[in-house]
This record gives C-alpha cells, sequence and structure tokens, in this order.
C-alpha cells in the first residue's frame, strides 16, 4: 500500500487552491498555433514598456559574477533604499518578489490555531501563505468589492496574528485613503502585524491613496511591502521589499533563505531605482492606457471598478467565461477573476497604446457576435 501523501498533508494545505498564473503567451500559441507576436498579454498586471536600458545595461554587467553566491545581505539595495525611504537599513527585508515576504510573514507568525484577517476579493497569495502555515483564514466581506477595513478591524480576535490590506488592492483596484488607514491602524491591536500590500503604489503617486512609510514610526506593528514588479518592470526578475521595524525585520531574516534574492535581480533593482524617467513614463503610460480602456468600455456600454492599479476590472454582467474564451482564440489574453468571486468581471492589465486598442477592438467584435 503506498502512502496517501495527500491526506498526509497539513490539513490547511489539502484545502488550498494552488495559484493560477496569467497564462503564458507561448503556452496560447503553442494551443492555437499562433505567431508569439501576434499575441497581446494584458494578464499579469507587467510593465508594458519592457525593461529598462539601464537596467539590462546593469544586468550585463554582473553577469561575469555569476559563479558566485549572492550578496545574501543586500547590502547595497538596502543601502540604496534606506536613503530614499529615510529609514535604517535593519529595518528592510528583501525577498524574491514581494510575494516571499508575504511567506515568510506567514512562517514567522502564522501556524495552527492562529488566524489570518484579509478582505473577499483580496490578493490569492494571502490565503495560500496563510494556509500553508496550518493557520485560519478569517475572511471579511466587501464593501463594493474593496477592503471594509472596520468590519476587518473587527474580525481581529485574540487568535489573529497577522492582517493583510493591500492599497490599491488586485484584483480590484479598490483603495483607501489616509482617514481610512489612520482609523484602521488605531483599532489593530498592538501584537496584530498589520501587512500594507502596496505593490502598485507607485502608480497612485499624487492621489488620495496614503504612503505606507508615513506610518512606519506610528505603528511598530506596521509593515510596508512593495516590488520591483509592477511600475520597475522587472516581474521576471523577482525581488521586493518590506520596511518595517527593526524587530519584526529581524525576525523575517531569521526565517528567510540565506541568498533569497538573486544577484542579477539586486543589482537590476538598484538600477531600476536610479531610472527615475522609466518610473515617469510608466506611470504616464498607465494614465493614458487607464483612460483609454475606460473610454472603450463607456462606448460598450460595460462598467469597471475605478482602479487605482496598472489594471481595471470590467463587468459583464454575466458569467465572463466565454468572453474570456472567445479573447484567447483571439490572440488576447486577459485574468479570469472568478477565483476572487468575481465570475462577471474579467481583470485588463493596461497595456501599450496600440496593445489597448487591439483589446478593445477584439472585444467588441466578441461582445457583437453575442
Ligand atoms: C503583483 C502583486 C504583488 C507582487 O508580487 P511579486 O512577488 O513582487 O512579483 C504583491 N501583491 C499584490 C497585491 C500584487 O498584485
Amino acid at each position: 500500500m503506498s502512502c496517501d501523501f495527500l491526506a498526509a498533508a497539513l490539513p490547511s494545505v489539502q484545502k488550498l487552491s494552488p495559484y493560477v498564473p496569467g497564462k503564458p503567451v507561448e503556452e496560447l500559441a503553442r494551443e492555437l498555433g499562433l505567431n508569439p507576436e501576434d499575441i497581446v498579454k494584458l494578464a499579469s498586471n507587467e510593465n508594458p514598456l519592457g525593461p529598462s536600458t539601464h537596467v539590462c545595461t546593469a544586468i550585463a554587467e554582473a553577469l561575469p559574477e555569476l559563479t558566485r553566491y549572492p550578496d545574501g545581505s543586500g547590502f547595497a539595495l538596502k543601502a540604496k533604499l534606506a536613503e530614499r525611504y529615510n529609514v535604517d537599513p535593519a529595518q528592510i527585508t528583501l525577498g524574491n518578489g514581494s510575494n516571499d515576504i508575504l511567506d515568510l510573514v506567514a512562517r514567522a507568525w502564522l501556524a495552527p490555531g492562529r488566524n489570518a484577517v484579509f478582505s473577499a476579493h483580496a490578493f490569492a497569495v494571502y490565503p495560500i501563505a496563510t494556509l500553508a502555515c496550518g493557520a485560519e483564514c478569517r475572511e471579511v466581506p466587501a464593501k463594493n468589492y474593496a477592503h471594509d477595513l472596520e468590519a476587518m478591524a473587527a474580525a481581529i480576535d485574540e487568535n489573529t496574528r497577522v492582517v493583510f490590506i493591500a492599497n490599491p488592492n488586485n484584483p480590484t483596484g479598490t483603495w483607501f485613503d489616509q482617514n481610512a488607514l489612520n482609523s484602521f491602524l488605531r483599532q489593530v491591536p498592538a501584537e496584530v502585524l498589520v501587512i500594507l500590500d502596496e505593490a502598485y503604489i507607485e502608480y497612485a503617486a499624487d492621489s488620495d491613496l496614503p504612503d505606507g512609510m508615513d506610518y512606519l514610526s506610528r505603528y511598530p506593528n506596521l509593515l510596508v511591502s512593495r516590488t520591483f514588479s509592477k511600475a520597475y518592470g522587472l516581474a521576471a526578475l523577482r525581488v521586493g521589499y518590506a520596511i518595517s521595524s527593526k524587530t519584526v525585520a529581524g525576525v523575517l531574516n531569521r526565517v528567510r533563505q540565506p541568498f533569497n534574492v538573486n544577484s542579477l535581480a539586486l543589482v537590476a533593482a538598484q538600477a531600476a531605482l536610479d531610472d527615475e524617467d522609466y518610473l515617469e513614463r510608466s506611470r504616464l503610460l498607465n494614465t493614458q492606457g487607464m483612460q483609454q480602456l475606460e473610454e472603450g468600455f463607456k462606448q460598450l456600454g460595460l462598467s469597471w471598478l475605478p482602479s487605482r492599479g496598472n489594471f481595471i476590472a470590467v463587468n459583464f454582467q454575466r458569467d465572463a467565461s466565454a468572453i474570456n474564451q472567445a479573447l484567447l482564440e483571439q490572440g488576447v489574453i486577459v485574468r479570469p477573476v472568478a477565483g476572487y468571486a468575481m465570475p462577471t468581471f474579467l481583470r485588463v492589465s493596461i497595456g501599450t497604446q496600440a496593445e489597448n486598442q487591439r483589446f478593445l477592438d477584439v472585444l467588441t467584435q466578441v461582445l457583437n457576435r453575442a
């Protein structure tokens, strides 16, 4: 008799649904016999600009060092981030993507008998990280698809160790303002860690979104998580960071893999921080593309959730899977979000002007046919 290793896994792991990523271009090309060049992927909130040339040069220069282990302390990148945010390097944790940070937090503070609080329609990695550690998910109903911070604060009990909030949230694009964050942080008990996931915050500059960094000195139980995957255009390299109290960073440092961020990612992230022009162009393209998609949706009579990210959730008011399938058949990849309890929506990442137009043209055809 062979062992049933699924039955032998942690009970919470047995209940866990694996993360479903956006469909890769190459995969759809194989399935449809299409040229990858003819496929538009607006499914993973990737930066449509392609990597900064500055970053590519830095990576090329680092290649001869590939036989060596990376600097496991991430000294140079931390120094740069510390200067940028006016914090001590000891407050910084680097991650293999910011998903790594979320996982480290779960491993350090979650376990069977403990729970994590997060919102309905929140990022899929929160339940995955929580269940992987045997802890319980306390999913709080959303308010118009957005985090209901009052209800989330009320959902915290004596077994809660972590609260995950995202501003803006993915896949909804919804956000909360300074007053809401202030009032929430005041209600959270000092022994509960608040993970403020700001993966898209660079797109929300000069908006009504609070800057998590401004709250760190007042709230030692706050951790702000950010990434180089989105506005900095480095999703493939996997590099993110957290800023928190030194104590929290020290705990994360105990559980992280010694070389969790690779050397190319480290040099690329440093170069990316210097490339202000790239960030500015990313923001501009995003603002224009968001307007373009909203205008297109309006003309098609579709509703959507206003978004502060680099993506937008559009509502078809009926199951969207057939529309998604029809888009795929025309070489357009967007993201179904039925797994986020949003079966009538599709999430569309903001692309280049031409990519957005191609998506809108194909969508128009698909809707006219139906
Ligand atoms: C994309 C995203 C991240 C970033 O993931 P990385 O691991 O840094 O690539 C984190 N949180 C949310 C909500 C996201 O959408």
